[in-house]
């Protein structure tokens, strides 16, 4: 377990015998009151899948995977997942150049753009786009609503107005907040960038917009090459591992809520693990789950409406991707809704969703 963790590690303290256990209960409980609670909802849809090759290093089974995995063992009920929706091209325009997109539509970007991107191009892989953008942009709304959602694809952080980049076609986050920001139902907004490779898309997006906040914790030697100023970026030397990744996470964190949010966007990254072939730094899956557990519980602390999206992962074995990301739905039950059996309230209201 990683040093200084452990208020952070343990959130069901309702399982804790004794005193300490009864006033944790009430720490807790008086926090949720601050925010409206809700049944779980994760966004999903099978049209995440989109054909590359089986030999590429992304692996596109995990989307499929990670949902198999959390309903198997139930973390999630049926009805707790909701298939996503695409996001409309005038919402994409938002974010991304008309050239951009149409000629990603059309499937004429050029060789050089998809050597960039990293994938083969396809109508599926455009649809998928779309459908994952949709599924942020979801789960963003009923997070406002509710205080957490989650979309089981998305944080394509590599994506910039005018270009895909790094497995990243279109900016799923930065189109949600532009969508959101545009109906008035949000001014500010903060990312939480835990992939282990820079938000450069994402940062340079809002490089100009004072209201969107973009914090990024990544190898400093690893892709991209040349990074992009993000409102806040720690640069970590390769090898990194549990410990020193959460001083340097609980030192800057603090930064993302002086910025005063009204919604933050959590790209629980899988690629900081040991075992990942393109992270370079060295947590543990376990050090990943408290990672995760320490941005949402600062988020419900704060009542902050918090949306996880997923991010890379590239571990030599995809078990461990899939189980790093389904650790994250796993804490946000733990911490949002822990209890897996609805009261009447919530039965009454999943049924009007
Ligand atoms: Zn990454």
């Amino acid at each position: 377990m990683p040093r200084c963790s452990a208020r952070y590690f343990h959130l069901d303290y309702k399982s804790r015998p004794g005193t300490a256990g009864k006033a944790q209960e009430k720490v807790t409980r008086d926090a949720r009151d601050r925010v409206k609670f809700s049944p779980m909802r994760v966004w999903y849809n099978p049209r995440y899948y989109a054909d590359i090759g089986e030999n590429h290093v992304f692996p596109m089974r995990k989307f499929a995977l990670v949902r198999d995995r959390l309903l198997r063992e139930g973390t999630l009920r049926p009805d707790e997942i909701v298939e996503s929706r695409p996001v409309r091209v005038e919402e994409a325009l938002l974010v991304h150049t008309a050239d951009y997109v149409t000629r990603l539509r059309a499937g004429t970007l050029t060789e050089r753009e998809l050597r960039r991107l990293g994938l083969p191009w396809s109508k599926a892989l455009v649809r998928r786009s779309f459908f994952a953008a949709g599924g942020t942009l979801a789960a963003a709304r009923w997070a406002l609503e509710h205080g957490v959602a989650s979309n089981l694809a998305g944080g394509t952080h590599h994506a910039f107005a005018d270009r895909g980049e790094g497995f990243c076609v279109m900016n799923d986050v930065a189109i949600a907040i532009r969508v959101l920001q545009r109906e008035g139902a949000i001014e500010r907004a903060a990312i939480v960038d835990l992939d282990v490779h820079q938000g450069n898309g994402t940062a340079t997006i809002f490089a100009e917009d004072p209201r969107v906040f973009t914090f990024s914790v990544h190898g400093a030697k690893n892709y991209p090459l040349f990074k992009a100023r993000s409102s806040l970026d720690v640069g970590l030397t390769d090898g990194v591992r549990d410990d020193d990744y959460f001083a340097a996470l609980r030192d800057h964190l603090p930064a993302v809520f002086a910025h005063e949010p009204e919604i933050v966007f959590y790209l629980a990254g899988a690629d900081p693990y040991q075992g990942d072939r393109l992270g370079r730094l060295a947590l543990s899956i376990a050090g990943l789950r408290a990672r995760d557990e320490l941005v949402l519980d600062e988020c419900r602390r704060r009542a902050i409406p918090v949306v996880t999206v997923m991010a890379g992962g590239y571990a030599a074995d995809l078990n461990d991707t899939v189980e790093i990301h389904c650790h994250t739905i796993r804490a946000v039950r733990a911490i949002f809704a822990p209890s897996l059996i609805s009261t009447e309230q919530e039965a009454a209201d999943a049924r009007r969703a």
